[in-house]
């Protein structure tokens, strides 16, 4: 049986002996007689490091085993060292979401019923609902929980089942409860901080509906702190591109996408007017049948609209617009008389064909005929 020495969660370092290593796949399977390294469990990924020479590549808990897969062979005794940086990031994220998980349920009556630690942010899930409002409330209460430094205190109690606490387990010995005071009381396997100051700043970054409840996206301590600083690098860069001050980025966006949307009217307007300068009409029969050079279905919409009914415009690229009563039928006719595809409501329509203008011109002369 390996000693769990991250029971202890600020054990960087420590010595143990090989009690196995075995070659899987390319890669070693090795026991010991003693590990720091925190395996795979309760929604958080195994520490990462060294032992000796070898990189260690996970470690997983598997029937009370717990096995560092590993980059090298491993005999004797060896110098074991976690990767720190990403484990304590880890112990901040996670002793937040306990703290968070305990005001919510404190609060709300709701259960953790589900959580994922990732590389960028961690997730959990409540079973009932919670809006963003009261998500920035529970924020404030985890973070005001941090600046009092409440004490984080792991205990095996002999009695557990007498004892109130989330995740509660069916077990009645070797719970491991872990406490934030004043504000949690959770039955958790894996390392935390020792205090909630150490958590540092807690940030709720979205709150979604999921099944039934919410699922929260939250990120703590160097996580938030990296995130600020990423935020604050696209911040500046955007006050340097939109000559702004920081409190009026939004504002300076906005004035921006106002003139963009302006520029976009003047330009189709624009557009058809150029194309209209080509326009020529010529009344045949019931129709107004007119030609234009080069114009897609905006174009020729614009025209069209500042038309009366009984109109029907060709562009020399293809494209046809039909507006006024008979417009379904005449389109069928010239769709068929000139390999043509569209259609529409029976007195406006559009479509694509292909014909020169004389036959165009003909095929209305003989229909009026
Ligand atoms: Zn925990």
């Amino acid at each position: 049986m390996t000693e769990k020495l991250y029971d202890n969660a600020y054990l960087k370092e420590f010595d143990a002996e090989v009690l196995s290593c075995e070659e899987k796949n390319g890669k070693f399977a090795v026991v010991l007689s003693r590990t720091a390294f925190f395996p795979e469990g309760g929604g958080q990924a195994a520490d990462l490091g060294v032992l000796g020479e070898a990189e260690v590549l996970d470690v997983q808990e598997c029937d009370g085993v717990i096995v560092h897969t590993v980059s090298a062979p491993l005999a004797g005794c060896v110098h074991g060292v976690i990767d720190w940086e990403t484990r304590f990031e880890r112990m901040q994220n996670h002793t937040g979401e306990h703290l968070v998980s305990g005001i919510i349920h404190e609060k709300y009556g709701y259960n953790n019923v589900g959580f994922h630690m990732g590389a960028d942010c961690l997730t959990f899930d409540f079973d009932g609902p919670l809006s963003l409002e009261q998500a920035a409330e529970v924020e404030a209460l985890a973070n005001r929980a941090v600046y009092e430094n409440r004490a984080v205190t792991v205990s095996y109690p002999e009695h557990p089942e007498e004892l109130e606490y989330r995740s509660k387990l069916d077990l009645s010995e070797g719970v491991r409860i872990v406490t934030v005071e004043g504000y949690d009381v959770c039955a958790c396997c894996a390392p935390h901080v020792a205090s909630t100051g150490e958590i540092g700043c807690i940030k709720i970054l979205d709150v979604t509906p999921h099944k039934g409840g919410v699922r929260i996206t939250m990120i703590c301590g160097k996580t938030a702190y990296n995130d600020y600083c990423g935020l604050h690098a696209d911040v500046r860069k955007l006050m340097k591109l939109l000559s702004a001050p920081r409190d009026g980025v939004v504002e300076a966006v906005e004035k921006l996408l106002g003139e963009i949307s302006a520029a976009k009217g003047e330009i189709s307007a624009l557009k058809a007017d150029l194309a209209k300068s080509g326009l020529e009409v010529t009344q045949i029969g019931a129709w107004a049948v007119g030609f234009l050079p080069e114009a897609g279905f905006d174009a020729l919409r614009s025209i069209i609209n500042g038309l009366s009914d009984g109109t029907a415009l060709f562009a020399l690229s293809g494209e046809y617009m039909v507006r006024g009563e008979g417009a379904g039928d005449l389109t069928r006719a010239l769709n068929a008389a000139f390999s043509g595809k569209g259609g529409g409501k029976p007195n406006f329509t559009q479509g694509k064909l292909v014909g020169e203008q004389d036959a165009i011109t003909k095929f209305f002369e003989e229909m009026n005929a």
